[in-house]
């Protein structure tokens, strides 16, 4: 197994060996290599402490010296060089509690979570895999290194991450490891938000994101994300509908590009659902005002899993606006982008492709139709530079103030009612008629 180390990953394990000091690549770029994906940062493990590590390169930055990890700057590049260390147990992403420092390089790799994740790569010595991870990546196996409810009882993180890894690799959790999954879920309540919502992001911008599916049979998401089983336990009796709310959202996901805000969306366009669920006389199930409602639960949900403000605000938005369906006509069109917000567009057409491919074939059709004609008019308005917003008005707050309007609420008041007038017929969009008309209609002196 030969693995092409980067220059910069050989000279700063040649620059440790020839000081004395065993050093290997170690990991997810390891592992990475011998799939054949390209990895995203290279990790050094050395039998040097820390402090030799620094003396060795010129550019160093202490990352986690107490867990022994120093960052080897090289031109703009960073590498994580850390030394073979036995973890206690685990607070945050990286970094155990108590860890202490061993000159074996199999207890290094017996501390990581994956047989996939444990091997180690040297440019003369080759590859070390002391617990069989060619094996399981060659039959697509997500394992534990060790006994897993006691790998789990360590740090309950790793089982998310058996989940990620499977959804993100196309892998099979193996048996043993998924057991141990659904006996210790609970545990995942002691872990933080934010290594949390690290690991569910990457599930969700995975080519595998069905693998939510596997977080709810296993009693994950009752843990993490309460709101995910509503959703897999929602029926939808509606012609509309062929599957649960869930099931229809896991189609959903699988429809979506890989980007981690239209991800958050897709998984969250009908969280209000389970809430929102009427049945009428005839036994079809309804769903009012699941879009805005939806909106209030996600804004809830991330706040919890500490997503920053951004994310926040464009996930709720796209998902108040999923089902906006405009009158098929330029100013249809226009109070659309006004109603869901320009900031949504172009992404929620894809939001709405997916919903409907995940639908029922009723009236498919139509719907895409629809939406075809949807996205074009927008193209046109976009490219005709309609005014849709105060920015591209003919008059702002300086020439109402020169019309002898004074500076306060009504004159924000007097720009709204402009801007609500452009939408509708934009070739009132002239100084000219937007001043007149104040004057005439606006603004009583
Ligand atoms: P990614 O491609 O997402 O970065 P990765 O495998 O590199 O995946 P990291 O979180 O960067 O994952 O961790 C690097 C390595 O550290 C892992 O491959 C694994 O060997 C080890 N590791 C990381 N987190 C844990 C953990 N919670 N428990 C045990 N080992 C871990
Ligand atoms: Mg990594």
């Amino acid at each position: 197994m030969d693995i092409q180390l980067p220059g910069q990953v050989k000279f700063i394990i040649d620059t440790l060996e020839e000081a004395g000091f065993e050093a290997y690549a170690v990991g997810g770029c390891v592992r990475d290599s011998i799939i054949g994906r390209n990895p995203q940062d290279w990790d050094i493990t050395t039998v040097a402490k820390p402090e030799q590590v620094k003396g060795l390169f010129r550019r160093t930055i202490d990352t986690g010296i107490a867990h022994g990890t120093v960052t080897v700057m090289l031109d703009r590049n960073g590498y994580e060089v850390t030394t073979y260390r036995i973890d206690g147990t685990y607070e945050d992403a990286r970094h155990p509690n108590g860890v202490t420092f061993t000159p074996d390089l199999l207890e290094d790799l017996k501390r990581r979570d994956f047989t996939i994740n444990a091997m180690a790569y040297h440019p003369e010595r080759g590859l070390v895999d002391a617990f069989d991870g060619i094996a399981d990546m060659r039959g697509g196996v997500i394992r534990c290194v060790g006994d897993p409810a006691e790998r789990f009882g360590e740090d309950a993180l790793r089982m998310l991450r058996a989940v990620r890894f499977a959804a993100q690799l196309g892998f099979q959790v193996e048996g043993c490891t998924r057991q141990a999954i659904a006996d210790m879920a609970p545990l995942l309540g002691k872990v933080s938000a934010e290594r949390i919502q690290v690991e569910l992001v990457k599930l969700l911008v995975s080519q595998n994101p069905q693998e939510m599916r596997t977080l709810y049979e296993t009693g994950m998401s009752a843990v993490i994300l309460p709101e995910w089983d509503a959703m897999m336990e929602t029926k939808q009796e509606n012609p509309h509908h062929a599957y649960t709310v869930g099931e229809h959202t896991i189609r959903v996901l699988m429809h979506t590009p890989q980007d981690r805000i239209l991800r958050l969306a897709a998984l969250f366009h009908d969280v209000a659902k389970p809430v929102c669920r009427t049945v009428d006389e005839k036994g079809v199930d309804h769903f009012y005002g699941h879009p805005e409602q939806g909106a209030v639960l996600t804004r809830k949900i991330l706040r919890r899993l500490k997503f920053d403000n951004a994310t926040i605000d464009m996930t709720a938005r796209l998902v108040a606006g999923h089902d906006v369906n405009p009158a098929l006509h330029d100013r249809g069109v226009r109070r659309a982008i006004r109603r869901v917000g320009m900031e949504c567009y172009p992404a929620i057409f894809d939001l709405k492709l997916a919903d409907i491919l995940a639908q029922s074939d009723y009236e498919r059709q139509e719907k895409l139709e629809a939406l075809d004609r949807y996205r074009e008019l927008y193209r046109e308005i976009m490219a005709r530079g309609d005014c849709l917003s105060l920015k591209e008005l003919a008059v702002d707050g300086k020439d109402l103030i020169e019309l002898g309007i004074p500076a306060g609420r009504k004159l924000g008041e007097i720009l709204s009612r402009l801007l609500e007038l452009v939408v509708e017929e934009p070739e009132k969009n002239t100084k000219e008629y937007l001043t007149g008309y104040t004057l005439e209609n606006l603004f009583i002196r």
